[in-house]
């Protein structure tokens, strides 16, 4: 028999982007929350976005691209000791590749703006906003004034940019988090932005009320699909391209696994070390 899960009180916009995706990885990695692997883009990812964070706790005209690479330097020496590196299991060849790429992204995002132009009030910021029987919670890169004054949230990508069609979708976890800022601060975001660093593309959005209420009637949707989930225990599969870099693949029916293996198998699969 399967066993039962409790259901999440909290959700964030990547959880609910994740059961979207395959209801059945977001039991295993939002419900279970079994353990994986590092992997390498998505650590490249966090290592520029905290190299970036402390740039932009700098003054304005502080933020020199001497002090964009010092800071890379000191996020290299946050991350190295930590699983998120050793997991990768690099050889020096790779490792000096994997830092170079990191280096390569922060020229990126200098070319793409000036960071001393940025009126940023927040970086790293905790939104959080109540809606139907649970909170949406999430943190945004950055939060800043544009000329006119009004609010701009900007969320950095270190992934490939998204063909046209695809943007409006990348653009729903911002939404979500203009609903949050407004919910806390009472104050409309004037626009959203993602930049995709590594391609130096920008995309910007507009929030209107027509989209908060869409956050919120699709939001509240989503959550009532993951309690109806959790409480008959069934999370469908949605085998796609994305299976290929699904952790979770030897648990998976279309895999010919057995979900109900992978609380005991995955922290054998993938160990961590003691902290
Ligand atoms: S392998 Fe594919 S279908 Fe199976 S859990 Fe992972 S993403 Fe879902």
């Amino acid at each position: 028999m399967s066993e039962t899960f409790v259901v999440p009180d909290s959700l964030s916009p990547s959880s609910t982007s994740t059961f979207q995706t395959c209801p059945l990885q977001f039991r295993f990695q939002n419900i279970q929350k079994l353990p994986q692997p590092p992997s390498a883009a998505a650590v490249k990812g966090n290592v520029v976005h905290r190299a970036l964070e402390l740039l932009f706790g700098l003054d304005a005209p502080s933020r020199t691209a001497q002090a964009a690479h010092d800071f890379l330097a000191q996020a290299k020496t946050e991350f190295e000791p930590t699983y998120d590196i050793t997991g990768l299991n690099l050889s020096e060849a790779e490792a000096a590749k994997f830092w170079a790429e990191c280096t390569v992204l922060v020229d990126k995002y200098l070319q793409m703006e000036d960071p001393q132009t940025i009126n940023n009030i927040d970086v790293e910021l905790w939104v959080t906003a109540p809606l139907q029987g649970f909170l949406l919670r999430g943190f945004i890169d950055r939060v800043e004034r544009d000329a006119n004054g009004g609010i701009v949230i900007s969320d950095y990508k270190t992934g490939k940019a998204p063909r046209a069609n695809d943007v409006d979708s990348k653009m729903t976890q911002l939404h979500m988090y203009a609903y949050m800022l407004n919910d806390m601060r009472g104050e409309m975001p004037a626009s959203i932005q993602l930049l995709y660093i590594k391609d130096g593309v920008r995309h910007t959005r507009t929030p209107t009320e027509q989209t908060m209420r869409f956050v919120v009637t699709r939001t509240n949707a989503l959550y009532k699909a993951i309690e109806k989930a959790c409480t008959t225990t069934t999370f469908p599969t949605n085998k796609s391209s994305l299976c290929f870099f699904c952790n979770f693949q030897r648990w998976c029916p279309e895999f010919g696994g057995n979900p109900d293996k992978a609380a005991e198998e995955a922290p054998i699969a993938y160990p961590r070390p003691a902290a």
